[in-house]
């Protein structure tokens, strides 16, 4: 067990450790937030959300932001963020290089999605909602996770000929983003600007969207939670990373346990 190097822990938001069946669910994270904060390993939150919404959600089910967690927020798929305030210089250079990214993107890739997501739509394949530029990148709507799914693979062997675009996957979500600057890309930033090396760094997720930094082997320690999609299991448990039990929070009480268990309480 290495897991005394783990410095920073990662972690998804929506159905890594937020159950929107089961909102207060959250809370038995609560003692291991301090525990690990109390042990210097910096625990923060890597979404798909901005960090207002984190942190309104956060508030509403009791967790007092950064207090102490979260310590660090990724947002939008991939931009740098502090807990409190503006973004540091370096941060700020991040930040910058991909909304220019995401910039081109809309430019490049916006009419094509559109194109495809109109030809699946004539297939009886119905998006809910207009391909639409975002913070994290374009993004429509399927009614459900399988129909997003559905289109997913019709529209990934198209948008793979632009090597600039990631096309990916949340819940009912289909979006492209940067390939550049993904959640596994902005994580090893993070960890740069932290001078962390990456298997002290542990990632934790449940959907596509988490594909790149849990299995695309950037070499972050790794793990997933039991409702995570079959294709993120597999690939944790490709990459020697651990795959827990129980869903959502408790999966990530369990993981915290298999990766810290000398950690006092
Ligand atoms: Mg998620």
């Amino acid at each position: 067990m290495e897991s005394h190097r783990i410095k920073l822990v990662a972690l998804d938001f929506d159905l890594t450790i937020y159950d929107y069946a089961d909102p207060p669910a959250i809370q038995i994270l609560r003692e291991w937030f301090i525990r690990l904060d109390r042990a210097g390993v910096a625990c923060g939150l890597c979404s798909g959300r901005s960090r207002k919404s984190l942190r309104q959600v956060l508030g509403e089910v009791g967790i007092e932001w950064n207090a102490p967690f979260p310590r660090f927020v990724i947002a939008d798929e991939g931009y740098l963020m502090p807990t409190e305030g503006e973004p540091s210089v370096e941060m700020e250079q991040w930040n910058r290089l991909r909304t220019e990214a995401v910039e081109q993107l809309a430019q490049q890739v916006q009419p094509i999605f559109e194109r495809e997501v109109a030809a699946l739509a004539d297939k009886g394949l119905q998006a809910t909602a207009p391909v639409s530029p975002g913070p994290a990148g374009l993004a429509t709507t399927y009614e459900n996770p399988p129909e997003a799914w559905k289109a997913f693979k019709r529209i990934q062997p198209i948008i793979a000929r632009y090597e600039d675009a990631y096309l990916s996957l949340n819940h009912h979500i289909l979006m492209i983003v940067p390939r550049q600057f993904t959640k596994g890309t902005a994580l090893a930033e993070l960890g740069r600007l932290r001078s962390l090396a990456l298997p002290q760094i542990l990632a934790v997720g449940d959907n596509l969207n988490d594909r790149t930094m849990l299995c695309d082997r950037l070499g972050f320690t790794v793990a997933t939670v039991a409702n995570a999609d079959p294709l993120i299991r597999r690939g944790v448990r490709a990459a020697g990373g651990f795959v827990a039990s129980k869903k959502i929070a408790a999966g990530v009480c369990e993981i915290f346990a298999h990766h810290f268990p000398q950690t006092p309480s």
